[in-house]
């Protein structure tokens, strides 16, 4: 049961085999079970998430279902849940319970998923581990001693543990993609505008993009059908026709161009790592995938870039948390400067306290020009050469990550390691591309490998198929961590 995907999921519910509450009661039960050891949610909400079971029960009664109707699934804890405590990972908000809800949550609500809870991240989805989260880290199914990768960690390893069946996720700078290949699940990364940012607590705004995790392409397609489309209330929402993500899953890939940039395979990238995504590439040409070198020249600036722009929009975004108009307030202070002081030291981790740092530094006065100007250049330089990369091929394929899972403790006392864990995945959130991860093979320690397969704008239904194909063939994510599998 706890191995299915969606549609396999789905079937059962449309079949009476099980109903909504008997499903969302199994995976409940598991959470209770087994989440102790995990540490991937914040908040588990039972008696909400029945309630909304039952609705989903009678609507498959009267014969309305959709899809995702019964289907349970859990929100990354950035995304504000109407009712439910939204921490971000942070002490800042660690009380704080959401009045509305994010488009992503009123989607999938509408579209009839079930909500069992919240999974733990990085504090304001700042990070690659998860260790930078209030509520403790996050441990990777496949090995308990690792990180499960971050932002969206907590999503990442309830899915791996099949604790639930999809979640949500962010990726600013491939906080989806990233934990997704180090845990075994598949995870989108939508276009930029695709999903809208609507009650999304902002970390980057002109990088974050709400995402899926799930067991297979198919699970992504079906989760992009109810998060994905037009919404006014974010104005970076781009306004085109609802599509259907599923719609070319089962085309095969003949003609297909896959684009393989020489920069990714190169002495960063682990052997274990590149022998498992050089192996998946063979295996999209006995699909009937042709493929062609192409070339991303300034790729290498990519992560510096990020720590410009990322930290500058941060710092911004992140003013508002300053204990009056919202979150903690420190218990005693000296007078209104002391209060903000105080609240902030209090409430912000290391790690966005340092960002607050970076970011503020490089707006300001005699700074801006040299470095935060300098960084949109480049970011456009970037963009441009995935431009002249998309004209000699239809997606682009590559790894995610250089290595797999790393010990907890092992980067977090060096940033710049901990920031290049993103040196693939970051270049496409500067873009403004999509990509995601899908699961192609099992490298050093038998821990999970993942392929990334990059889209043009807008392009993510033969990314899925991409994807999809590829999953027709192998199986690696049907994988699940030992001991979790059932
Ligand atoms: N690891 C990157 C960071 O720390 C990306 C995070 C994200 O995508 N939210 O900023």
């Amino acid at each position: 049961m706890f191995d299915h995907t969606i549609p396999e999921l789905s079937a059962l519910l449309r079949d009476r085999k099980v109903s909504s509450e008997e499903l969302s009661r199994l995976y409940l039960a598991r959470i209770a079970r087994l989440d102790g050891a995990l540490n991937a949610f914040i908040t588990v909400d039972a008696e909400k998430a029945i309630a909304q079971a039952r609705a989903a029960d009678a609507r498959i009664a009267r014969g309305e279902a959709g899809p995702l109707t019964g289907i349970p699934i859990a929100h990354k804890d950035l995304f504000c849940a109407k009712g439910w405590k939204t921490t971000c990972g942070s002490r800042m908000l660690a009380d704080w319970v959401a009045p509305y809800d994010a488009h992503v949550v009123e989607q999938l609500d509408r579209a009839g998923a079930v909500l069992l809870g919240k999974t733990n991240m990085d504090e304001f989805a700042m990070g690659s581990s998860n260790e930078n989260s209030h509520f403790g880290p996050v441990k990777n199914p496949w090995d308990p001693a690792r990180v499960p990768g971050g932002s969206s960690g907590g999503s990442a390893a309830a899915v791996a543990a099949r604790l639930v069946p999809a979640a949500t996720g962010t990726d600013t700078g491939g906080s989806i993609r990233q934990p997704a290949s180090l845990t075994g699940t598949c995870g989108i990364r939508p276009t930029y505008g695709a999903v809208s940012r609507y009650g999304m607590v902002a970390f980057a705004s002109s990088l974050d993009q709400g995402g899926a995790f799930g067991k297979s392409a198919e699970d992504l397609a079906l989760m992009m059908n109810a998060m994905a489309g037009f919404d006014g209330r974010d104005s970076t929402s781009v306004e085109r026709q609802k599509e259907d993500y599923a719609r070319d899953l089962g085309k095969p890939l003949s003609g297909l161009r896959v684009g393989l940039p020489k920069e990714y395979f190169t002495a960063d990238l682990a052997p274990d790592v590149a022998s498992c995504v050089t192996a998946a590439i063979d295996e999209l040409r006995r699909l009937g995938a042709a493929t062609v070198e192409v070339s991303l020249p300034n790729q290498a600036l990519a992560v510096p870039v990020y720590y410009v722009i990322a930290p500058a929009e941060a710092s911004s975004n992140l003013s508002r948390f300053d204990g009056v108009r919202y979150g903690h307030r420190a218990a005693s202070y000296t007078d209104l400067a002391d209060m903000y002081r105080k609240s902030r030291a209090e409430g912000f981790g290391a790690e966005v306290q340092r960002r607050i740092l970076v970011g503020t530094y490089v707006l300001s006065h005699g700074y801006y020009d040299a470095y935060y100007l300098q960084a949109q250049k480049v970011r456009r330089l970037i963009a441009r050469d995935f431009a002249e990369a998309f004209r000699s091929c239809d997606v682009i394929a590559g790894p995610v990550c250089p290595s797999v899972a790393f010990p907890i403790g092992e980067k977090a006392s060096d940033p710049v390691q901990m920031y290049l864990e993103d040196l693939y995945t970051i270049p496409v959130n500067l873009a403004g591309l999509p990509g995601l991860s899908v699961p192609c093979g099992l490298g050093a320690h038998g821990l999970p490998v993942g392929l990334q397969v990059i889209g043009n704008y807008f392009d993510e239904a033969r990314m899925l198929q991409v994807a999809h194909q590829y999953q027709l063939a192998t199986d690696w994510h049907r994988k699940a961590p030992p001991g979790y599998g059932a």
